[in-house]
């Protein structure tokens, strides 16, 4: 089986990576004030909104019956696209997609084509594959393109470029674009302006991602701040969409419920700039060829996971990244996929479905389970649960360990009373090791815990034995 571009290739687990992020004083302090903001101003967004849980709650029903009736729901959108004049191709993996979108780009001559930022282009490895094939992405959103100029890798999902401040910006436009530009942030966005607008003009094709697809209608629907997304939509003479098989709505009035959820969710904003929608072609009217590409890509096994699959319900707003304690300091790149933070480590192992990859298996361990991640997703995804869920899959997939067997133990002691008095009366025993009232060294397999943190010394009585002594009547 080829491997699912979906983890960055060579990627270490997240605890190496994360250590190496954590060293990195400059990554944490942008970090820190990136998310603090947007935290405060989703919190504001959120507040003025008095149905808001009545609106969670709507999302997450919409999306769950459109995990129920998925195959039916995706044929109907292949019917409402091809009969407003847009072609529907199927692609089961990354490797299926991204030679789809080539071929769709060799057809058109095309040796350069403009995108809009999207999520599916990236978790299938689709510019590096058009690039290998001599066709040449140029990414329209000012955050991705940062990404890209700076031979650089995404670490958020709405801004991919979160980790670089101001000055490294203005570093990569000069170094990359020939031009003298300040840092604020005025001049660096008409730097970008004036790179993307040939791009622009003289382009003929466009690859976008989606955020939602009308079923009923066969609209496809994008969301945006900066316009940029626009221009490639209408300016090019060819359309290829991506899209990942669960983005679907089943009706245009379902649609309501996630305009008010998802920028208010993502940029804390009312409504967001730029809804662009678009229905098959409409000739002597913006693109004349529309190509939707529908990727599986470990979805439909997620799907057959009853815990699991409510990962599949995400619209991408990136909330659980900005309130994860994790996130805020290890950053995205440590988690090694193009989804990073909560909703990284829950889709990320599902999508790649190889629990003994040791990559993505570390990935459901990358919490703290504080569950301030499911406060705040709009679609009511219970991460925490999910990410249990998952340690047990990873725990199960590797069989007996050292750790397996030491849990095991733990659980015959747990597992009677009087074994467990026992314990901690032995356990008690290890007061005599500790200075100062902590024990910062302890014998195998203890030392592994102390290698990296203290132990409060044990009480000298039980809170059991106490309780016999002062609180049972004698
Ligand atoms: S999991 Fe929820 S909060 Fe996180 S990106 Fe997806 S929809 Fe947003």
């Amino acid at each position: 089986m080829a491997r699912n571009p979906v983890t960055w290739l060579g990627s270490p687990t997240f605890p190496k990576a994360a250590r190496v992020a954590l060293n990195d004083t400059q990554l944490r302090q942008n970090l820190r004030k990136a998310t603090g903001t947007i935290r405060g101003r989703r919190a504001a967004a959120v507040a003025e909104m008095d149905d808001w849980e009545q609106l969670r709650v709507a999302g997450e029903q919409v999306k769950d019956d459109v995990l129920a009736r998925l195959d039916t729901l995706l044929v109907q959108l292949e019917e409402s696209v091809t009969a407003r004049g847009g072609t529907v191709h199927w692609a089961r993996d990354a490797e299926e997609a991204n030679r789809i979108v080539l071929d769709l780009c060799r057809a058109e001559n095309a040796t350069e084509v403009v995108k809009v930022k999207s999520m599916a282009t990236a978790e299938i490895g689709l510019n590096e594959a058009l690039e290998a094939g001599g066709v040449h992405a140029v990414e329209t959103d000012l955050a991705e393109l940062i990404v890209q100029l700076g031979d650089d890798r995404p670490s958020h999902i709405l801004v991919p470029a979160i980790h670089r401040n101001r000055a490294e910006i203005r570093e990569i436009f000069q170094r990359r674009m020939g031009v003298e530009v300040s840092d604020e942030p005025a001049d660096l966005a008409e730097a970008a302006r004036t790179y993307l607008r040939e791009k622009f003009l003289t382009t003929k094709v466009a690859i976008s991602g989606a955020n939602f697809a009308v079923a009923d209608s066969g609209s496809i629907v994008v969301l945006e701040s900066e316009g940029n997304g626009r221009m490639c939509l209408t300016l090019p003479d060819t359309l290829i969409t991506v899209m990942g098989i669960e983005k679907l709505v089943p009706t245009w009035q379902d649609l309501e419920v996630f305009l008010q959820l998802l920028p208010r969710s993502s940029t804390a904003e009312r409504m967001n700039p730029y809804t662009s929608v678009w229905t098959g072609v409409t000739p002597g009217d913006g693109p004349q060829r529309f190509h939707l590409v529908l990727i599986d890509n470990g979805r439909t096994a997620t799907l057959q996971d009853s815990v699991g699959r409510q990962a599949l319900r995400c619209i991408r707003c990136s909330a659980c990244l900005n309130v994860c304690p994790v996130y805020e300091r290890t950053g995205g790149q440590s988690y090694g996929s193009v989804y990073p933070g909560p909703i990284g480590a829950i889709l990320t192992p599902q999508l790649v479905g190889d629990m003994h990859d040791p990559q993505a298996a570390s990935l459901p361990f990358a919490s703290s389970l504080c569950g301030a991640c499911f406060e705040v997703c709009p679609v009511r995804i219970d991460i925490p649960s999910v990410l249990t869920h998952l340690r047990a899959e990873v725990v199960e997939a590797k069989g007996r360990t050292a750790e397996s067997v030491a849990m095991a133990a733990a659980a015959w002691v747990f597992g009677s009373a009087s074994r467990y008095e026992k314990a901690q009366k032995a356990g008690a025993l290890a007061r005599f090791l500790a200075r100062d009232g902590r024990i910062t060294s302890l014998p195998w397999p203890g030392s592994k815990w102390t290698s990296s943190r203290d132990v409060p010394a044990p009480p000298a009585q039980s809170f059991r034995a106490w309780w016999k002594e002062n609180r049972c009547q004698k």
